[in-house]
């Protein structure tokens, strides 16, 4: 932040409107699960979110892409959400031509009209059941709370958070507690307690065209279409010849109808990323909630590195960017694409989503190393897991994660999870960002957290010997 001035502000004391056994910061997967594990272990535990239902990005920030369950609170959200009828599926029957569809987000490298599944769960609809869920459980969920700073103590070795300083409608106060959870996404509780950590960018894939500059994996924000007729849509593509609507994109241009940046080009050939995220050379959509409901994608522009977990600005300016995309978008389908006469925005995510923010540094860091060398740790929290990977021409590996990847330097009683783990960059794409992951590892957290309650020691004295999935 830019600043040329100060100003006092009245200084004193704050008051302690809660006390908890556990306190987590965020409900995105990771601080969903592990607040949600905490309770059924029998801790009092206290949530803060500052939006109006748990889930994060995938439901706040719209990425209702559904998976098999993985065992655990992940299995559990799944068929809830299933039970509760906010699963959508879309398959081959009910989308003839997408599979293969250049348009298609997910589906694009398929074979032509082969058979597919794609799950999505309805944000919405799925944020209701897990607000449910917390309270279930005896979460105290404050939602419209923002966490703002945290107070730090001097502890048994290293420092102690004491509390967390929130805001909502009660204004100013704090939460006292014993063990503290990171589920911000952003690792936001672990830098305000002083926890070292690595901003997101780094160097490209290796042997990649690279400029020098370390530009995060750019954050995007997803927004959805309902009353998409899809068989008109392929029809045009069909009888037009026009399969990644290039001709309509070209006269919507040449009558000044589309603004500089809207479909920005793919960047191919500069292997950045392996081409994901860079950019979007037309419609990128898949079907999402409902049928004649997509979801799609406006992502970032990478060239301005821009860092919305850090830099106010830079959200500000991702904020005003990315809304614009959609609107032009959406007019630009409206008016031009055949299929799209009839349908609407829906929905805008709450916010611009983060791929790539800050990296806590823990008591260890999940790295590439470790899973090139099939690393085995004693304190593994899961079987060994295999993915394919693509940073070296998408090779399956096989590897463990260590418990001590949710245990941050300098801060004794702060656990982390989701996207806030600590792990580099390059390893983000091996399984670190995954929805499915994300819950696990809150899942980790707070049963780990549980017990460290119940024995009354710190979560750097747990002696994890058994993998919990
Ligand atoms: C645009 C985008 C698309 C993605 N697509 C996929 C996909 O298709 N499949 C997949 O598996 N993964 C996907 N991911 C990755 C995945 O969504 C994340 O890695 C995962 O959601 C991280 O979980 P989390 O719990 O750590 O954090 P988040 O989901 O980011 O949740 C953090 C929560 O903390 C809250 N919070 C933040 N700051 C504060 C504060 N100061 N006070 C109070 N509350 C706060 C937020 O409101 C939010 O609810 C995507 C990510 C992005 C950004």
């Amino acid at each position: 932040m830019g600043q040329a001035t100060s100003i006092d502000i009245p200084g004193g004391a704050i008051p302690v409107a809660y006390e908890a056994d556990v306190v987590v910061v965020g409900a995105g997967p990771g601080g969903f699960a592990a607040a949600l594990q905490a309770a059924r272990m029998g801790a009092d535990v206290i949530l803060v979110e500052k939006f109006d239902m748990p889930g994060g990005v995938h439901t706040s920030g719209l990425q209702g892409a559904a998976n098999e369950g993985v065992g655990g609170i992940h299995s559990e959200l799944m068929a809830r959400f299933a039970s509760e009828g906010h699963i959508y599926i879309a398959n081959e029957k009910t989308h003839p031509n997408w599979a293969g569809n250049p348009l298609s987000h997910y589906e694009r490298g398929k074979a032509v009209g082969s058979a597919f599944t794609r799950m999505t769960f309805n944000p919405e609809g799925a944020g209701c059941v897990m607000v449910d869920m917390l309270y279930e459980a005896g979460v105290n969920a404050l939602y419209g709370t923002a966490f703002i700073d945290c107070i730090v103590e001097p502890g048994t070795g290293n420092n102690s958070i004491r509390a967390v300083v929130v805001e909502n409608a009660d204004g100013r106060f704090a939460i006292g507690g014993r063990i503290f959870i990171e589920g911000s996404g952003t690792g936001q509780l672990a830098a305000r307690a002083g926890a070292p950590f690595v901003p997101g960018g780094g160097p490209q894939p290796e042997g990649a065209h690279w400029d020098g500059i370390k530009r995060p994996i750019p954050g995007g924000l997803l927004w959805t279409m309902s009353g998409v007729n899809f068989q008109n849509l392929v029809r045009h593509q069909e009888q037009a010849n026009d399969p990644l609507l290039e001709k309509v994109i070209a006269e919507a241009r040449a009558a000044d109808d589309l603004p500089d940046g809207l479909y920005r080009p793919r960047m191919d050939g500069k292997a950045v990323y392996g081409d994901s995220y860079i950019g979007h050379p037309t419609v990128d959509m898949s079907p999402m909630a409902a049928a004649g409901t997509y979801v799609l994608w406006q992502n970032a522009p990478y060239d301005m590195a821009l860092r919305m977990d850090s830099d106010g600005r830079d959200q500000a300016t991702a904020t005003r960017l990315l809304r614009g995309f959609v609107n032009a978008e959406a007019k630009f389908l409206k008016k031009y694409v055949p299929g799209f006469e009839d349908a609407s925005i829906a929905s805008v995510g709450r916010f611009v989503g983060v791929r790539d923010g800050r990296h806590p540094v823990g008591e260890h860091v999940f790295c590439l190393d470790d899973v090139r060398a099939g690393r085995q740790f004693r304190d593994a929290v899961t079987k060994p897991m295999t993915k394919t990977f693509f940073w070296d021409g998408y090779r399956p590996y096989t590897f463990e994660v260590s418990f001590k990847s949710f245990l941050p330097k300098l801060i004794d009683n702060l656990i982390l999870t989701g996207a806030s783990l600590s792990f580099t960059y390059e390893t983000i794409f091996m399984v670190m960002r995954n929805f499915p992951w994300c819950t696990q590892t809150g899942e980790i957290a707070g049963f780990a957290a549980a017990r460290c309650i119940a024995k009354k020691i710190r979560p750097k004295d747990l002696d994890w010997r058994e993998p919990y999935f």
